[in-house]
């Protein structure tokens, strides 16, 4: 069969190819759909079409959740646990700073700020991949990205247009400095801080939906010991040959088992949950640092860090000077710039 129109490659036919290039191992398009992969020393006939199977029956079948599919992915997240690119095709020549700085920045009236000096740097912006797992009788996985831009030490808002494919690169377009920034290990610690609230959130969820469960159980076990408790009063009552103290001890006995049995259920249901770093990504983005001096009817108030981010096309939140938060407006108090909170 030859088809005339070429089919978009899906998701997955592309990222098959890409792991066996990545393997340093080739593909061959059959027919559509249809490819031999070598990876390693094996060649594997895949299908990325159930209908196709019949027509080649030692085909593995490469689907989401297939087998073949599964190890892939698995051998590629345990192979490549970090990757660095270089954001490109972003305007790093946006139109009149000085006004969107003055549409941005709201100052006091008599202050004026002017852009003393504009450098264009590589911020590097880390993107956690994190695993949270939640165990109780049951367990359920999530993954959950928290980017943290370590330049700033803020959350990465637009990370999925951060990584879109066409803007990531190995190389960049043009060699730039790196912004002055924090570690890898402090920007870890600050993604796992600001991670700690969606875990507990998630966490709650799960605990509110998984106890309703555990209380449907407990209260079927606790009917059922009940049923057990009348039979034996029932034969107490019809008068069958055991004798008082006996039934006493088999109510006990039944009482200590309902006790054990329900502590046990509890015990296995309260929830535990581990959050493990899976993958890293570090993605350097250029972003525009600009110098502003801020001046008070003449009066020199000193230099803001301004930050223009290509990606957003927006000005970033400058901190304030007192107290290091983002404020997008600052007041003159007691001769220097300061946030509104700064001056309650
Ligand atoms: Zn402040």
């Amino acid at each position: 069969m030859n088809r005339q129109i070429e089919e978009p490659l899906s998701t997955l036919e592309q990222f098959v190819r890409d792991f066996a290039e990545a393997r340093d191992g080739a593909w061959d398009q059959i027919e559509p759909r249809v490819y031999d992969v070598l990876i390693g020393s094996e060649i594997t006939r895949v299908a990325f079409d159930p209908e196709a199977l019949p027509e080649h029956p030692q085909a593995q079948l490469a689907s989401l959740g297939s087998p073949l599919l599964d190890s892939l992915l698995a051998d590629a997240a345990e192979r490549w646990r970090c990757a660095r690119f270089y954001r490109v095709g972003l305007n790093l020549h946006p139109h009149d700073l000085g006004s969107r700085f003055r549409q941005a920045i709201s100052l006091s009236p008599t202050a004026i700020g002017s852009i003393r000096r504009v450098r264009t740097m590589n911020c590097p912006q880390a993107l956690f991949w994190f695993k949270a797992t939640f165990v109780s009788d049951q367990k359920e996985e999530e993954i959950l990205l928290m980017g943290i831009d370590l330049h700033s030490l803020r959350e990465v808002r637009h990370w999925d247009s951060l990584l879109a494919s066409s803007g990531l690169s190995e190389l960049p377009e043009t060699h730039l400095p790196e912004a002055r920034h924090v570690g890898l290990i402090a920007g870890y610690r600050c993604a796992r801080d600001r991670l700690a609230p969606t875990v507990a959130a998630l966490a709650n969820t799960r605990r509110r939906e998984w106890s309703g469960r555990v209380a449907t159980q407990i209260q079927r076990m606790s009917a059922y010991y009940s049923r057990l408790r009348e039979e034996a009063n029932e034969s107490f009552r019809n008068g069958d040959d055991a004798a008082p103290s006996r039934i006493a001890a088999r109510r006990d006995a039944i009482d200590r088992e309902e006790r054990l049995r329900t502590a046990e259920l509890r015990q296995k249901s309260n929830l535990r949950v581990q959050v493990k770093l899976a993958n890293l990504m570090i993605v350097q983005q250029p972003k525009l640092l600009m110098s502003v001096a801020i001046t008070d009817k003449n009066r020199p108030l000193g230099l803001l860090e301004v930050v223009w981010n290509p990606l957003s096309e927006a000005i970033e939140a400058p901190t304030c000077p007192a107290c290091a938060q983002p404020t997008f407006a600052l007041r003159i108090y007691r001769n220097s710039l300061v946030c509104a909170s700064c001056m309650e």
